[in-house]
């Protein structure tokens, strides 16, 4: 597949783009084609015609739970940030299209006095990855509020009723599924008086700037809270806060986080998890799972 290919189904290409600039993380190589579907008839051919080609893609919405590979990735990024519809579909539900960042989502809500997303104001993700990761923070998730999803599958656009989403723990039934595509989601949400809503968001921003404020470029928190254990309580007890591999560092703010200071590699990153992930073992006997996920050519797994 050439450029022209992809600019045969959408206005926006670009090709040999730093994965460092799509990541919240600032880490990757280049990546090959970078494209940037502006309605959902551009979004199906272009998954169409990777497809077809079999040229390897992977959709991203702000890339803010993503370690990019240092190899950078040899195929297509669907970046989803121009599919940003929001709606009010009914009194108290709200249909958003999965590009849509997820504080542009909470002001809307509170613009229409809708309540049950405030906590999500600082989370610096889509729609669509929110719901791919069940993001949550301060006992709210994508769970508790998400009605039905929109997807294509295989092109074919299908409706999924919350039941058929298999929500856990960051965790959902697109973590397994790489041809489902999601297009939008309905949200089911509460009448709130405006103020009160006003309230409970700076409420949670305060929260997560006492808690949060890690001052540098990370992918939020890089462990899985698996039943009773909590990663940055084990990673604190082991004295790890400010440990560094190269520019990685686990950040002393907070220690489930893993900081870039500046020129981080994919690979300092991989290299402090092992590490962090050893130490915890070995104090602890405990086995942590890593949250974030490493981007790479060929096979875009989880660790
Ligand atoms: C500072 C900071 C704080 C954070 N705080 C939290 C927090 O409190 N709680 C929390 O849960 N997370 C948190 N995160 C992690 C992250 O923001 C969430 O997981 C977020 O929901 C990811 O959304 P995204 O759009 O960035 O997805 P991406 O990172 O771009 O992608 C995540 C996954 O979703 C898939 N995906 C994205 N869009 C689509 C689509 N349209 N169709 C199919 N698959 C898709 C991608 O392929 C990938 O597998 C934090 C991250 C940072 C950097």
């Amino acid at each position: 597949m050439n450029i022209e290919d992809l600019r045969s189904v959408c206005a926006s290409v670009l090709s040999d783009i730093s994965l460092k600039s799509l990541t919240t993380f600032k880490i990757g190589g280049l990546a090959k084609f970078v494209v940037y579907p502006q309605n959902f008839t551009e979004y199906k051919a272009l998954l169409h015609m990777c497809k077809e080609k079999c040229v390897e893609y992977y959709i991203l919405g702000a890339g803010s739970n993503i370690l990019a590979d240092d190899g950078g990735f040899d195929g297509v990024i669907i970046c989803t940030k121009k599919l940003n519809n929001i709606s009010k579909n009914s009194p108290c539900r709200v249909r958003a299209s999965c590009g849509v960042m997820l504080a542009n989502l909470v002001r809307f809500c509170a613009d229409n006095g809708l309540t049950g997303l405030e906590w999500a104001i600082n989370i610096p993700g889509t729609v669509g990855g929110a719901v791919v990761m069940n993001a949550g923070a301060f006992g709210g998730e994508m769970a508790k509020i998400v009605e039905s999803v929109t997807i294509l599958n295989n092109g074919v656009p299908q409706v999924l009723e919350n039941s058929k989403l298999f929500f856990n723990y960051r965790h959902s039934v697109f973590t397994n599924k790489k041809n489902y595509a999601i297009m939008e989601v309905v949200f089911k949400l509460k009448k709130e008086a405006k103020e009160q809503i006003a309230l409970n968001t700076r409420q949670f921003i305060c929260k997560r700037t006492l808690t949060q404020n890690v001052g540098y470029p990370s992918a939020g928190s890089v462990f899985r809270r698996e039943n009773d254990l909590i990663p940055a309580k084990l990673i604190e007890e082991c004295g790890l806060k400010g440990e560094r591999v190269g520019d990685a560092m686990v950040s002393p703010v907070h220690s489930g986080y893993i900081v870039n200071l500046g020129k981080a590699t994919c690979g300092q990153v991989l290299a402090l998890i092992e590490k962090v992930k050893s130490r915890v073992h070995e104090k602890f006997n405990a086995t942590m799972q890593c949250e974030i996920i490493h981007l790479k050519g060929k096979n875009c797994e989880k660790f």
